[in-house]
This record gives C-alpha cells, sequence and structure tokens, in this order.
C-alpha cells in the first residue's frame, strides 16, 4: 500500500464504495469520518493519513480543507455544491498541499472533456455543435453540470465565450440555425445514470462523442485515482483539476 487515506463522509453512498474500492488503487483506509459517530477529523492525525478524500456535505468542505492547510496533507474534495466560502478555503489549503476538486470525477467524462476541446477546434466553423444530456427522473436541476462543462469545452475549441452562444432547448419558429450556436439539451426520465453526447453536424458527416454512466463507481475510481496522484512523493501544493491529473498521472 503506498498511501493511507481519510475518507470523510464515510457513511456516505460514495464514502462506503471509496472505503471498499481503495485497496485496488494502492491505498488503505486509516480513518472513516462521519457526522454519525465515527472518529472526529483529529484522529485521522493519530492514525498517519497521508491524504484525504472528502464525499460529504458543503457544510463540511470548509473544516475538511482547513484541517488539510493546517497540516500540510493532500486533499480530493468530492463534495458538490460547493460556494466562493468552500472554494476559498480549498485555495488557502492548495497553498499548503495538493488540492483536486471535480464536480464530476469519472475518468471516462474528463478524457470525454478534453477529446471535446480537440474535436471542436480540428473541426472548425462548418460543423455545428449540439450537446444532449440524458438522466433520471429525479434530477431537480438541468442541464447537468457535466453537460455545462462539455459545453464549454467546445466553446473553449471554437474560442467562443459559451454565454454567448448557449441555446438552451429549442420551441416554436425559432429560425434556421445560425453558425456560432452552441445547443443544450436535456433528457429527463427512468433510472438513467447519466449519459451526454456531444455531436459535431457537418455538410455530409457527422461525428458523435458519448460518455455512458452505468453506475456511481466511476466517480468512486476517479476519485481514488486523484488520490493516489495527490499523495505521491514530491507533488507540488497547488489546486489541480481532474483533467491534469489523468494528463499527468
Ligand atoms: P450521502 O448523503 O449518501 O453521504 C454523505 C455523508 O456525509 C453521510 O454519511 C453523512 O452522514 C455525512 N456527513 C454529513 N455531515 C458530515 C460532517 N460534518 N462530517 C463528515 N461527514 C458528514 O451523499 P453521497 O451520494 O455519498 O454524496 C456525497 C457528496 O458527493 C455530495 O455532495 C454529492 O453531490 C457528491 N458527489 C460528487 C461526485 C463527483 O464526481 N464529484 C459524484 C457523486 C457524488
Amino acid at each position: 500500500m503506498s498511501g493511507r487515506l481519510a475518507v470523510v463522509g464515510a457513511a456516505g453512498r460514495m464514502g462506503r464504495r471509496l472505503v471498499a474500492l481503495a485497496a485496488e488503487h494502492g491505498l488503505s483506509v486509516a480513518a472513516q469520518i462521519d457526522a454519525d459517530g465515527a472518529p472526529a477529523l483529529d484522529a485521522a492525525l493519530a492514525a498517519r493519513v497521508d491524504v484525504v478524500v472528502d464525499f460529504s456535505v458543503k457544510a463540511q468542505a470548509p473544516a475538511t480543507a482547513e484541517f488539510c492547510r493546517a497540516f500540510g496533507l493532500p486533499l480530493v474534495m468530492g463534495t458538490t455544491g460547493l460556494g466562493a466560502d468552500e472554494h476559498g478555503a480549498l485555495d488557502a489549503a492548495a497553498e499548503a498541499a495538493p488540492v483536486v476538486w471535480a464536480p464530476n470525477f469519472s475518468v471516462g467524462v474528463n478524457a470525454l472533456i478534453d477529446l471535446v476541446e480537440r474535436a471542436a477546434r480540428m473541426l472548425g466553423q462548418r460543423f455545428d455543435v449540439e450537446v444532449v444530456e440524458a438522466h433520471h427522473r429525479h434530477k431537480v436541476d438541468a442541464p447537468s453540470g457535466t453537460a455545462r462543462a462539455l459545453a464549454e469545452a467546445a466553446a473553449a475549441g471554437r474560442g467562443w465565450d459559451l454565454d454567448a452562444v448557449a441555446r438552451y432547448g429549442r420551441e416554436g419558429i425559432v429560425g434556421a440555425r445560425p453558425g456560432d450556436e452552441l445547443g443544450i439539451s436535456s433528457v429527463r426520465g427512468g433510472s438513467v445514470v447519466g449519459e451526454h453526447q456531444v455531436l459535431y453536424l457537418g455538410e455530409g458527416e457527422s461525428i458523435a462523442l458519448e460518455h455512458r454512466a452505468l453506475d456511481r463507481d466511476i466517480f468512486v475510481r476517479g476519485a481514488l485515482r486523484a488520490a493516489a496522484w495527490a499523495a505521491a512523493p514530491g507533488r507540488a501544493a497547488g489546486r489541480y483539476t481532474m483533467g491534469e491529473v489523468l494528463r499527468t498521472g
């Protein structure tokens, strides 16, 4: 085992899988921290932890980040919905140790984001770009954060500002499609874990880049890969994206 891991939110859906799959990534679980009775974060010190992974709740994120800052411990933050205060705490921790935060830790999605930007650049202005995402009926927000990240990558490949070109759904007499438009459509229903498709529609040819999430372990495996990467000897302090983890890991 090459790293001793503390899991914050260890009793949650993600936390339980992090504990179960840690060994796959050469990590041993030294501390399990949760709101309901598990050892407090400070116990992680006694357990000689090398890296902290947090998939808990927004309210806990600043405390986890401050703990990592104070003790110079690498941090992988999976908790979502963070605001400026929580990101400020992550920035502070990143002055002392490597910090990886991603809204989606799937290795496949992060590779797709990279490919989408490159394809948009290579294919050029004569290909129209559309992003289509599908999720289960319980999802309350649209489009998904991942669809937005894919659209941002495509826009970056084109040299566009996404907010200036994004077109969310279409209805009625919408007129001919302008070239400098990036369509984003959301489908909701059933138990779909998450599907994202980026379409490049040219004259006489089209390309589709697609990711399908089959279960939530993809996020767990990505976060554990990031934890092993962050805990590697000599890794410099700083804030990192999952894309940077994949490109350099
Ligand atoms: P969950 O509700 O099943 O688990 C959260 C756990 O955190 C619970 O066990 C809860 O008791 C615990 N908790 C609450 N307060 C705490 C505290 N102060 N300290 C420590 N633990 C505390 O939720 P989940 O589905 O496991 O998701 C957890 C987080 O991970 C959410 O923010 C979710 O959006 C996020 N998530 C991120 C990704 C990603 O790829 N970045 C993927 C899936 C989920």
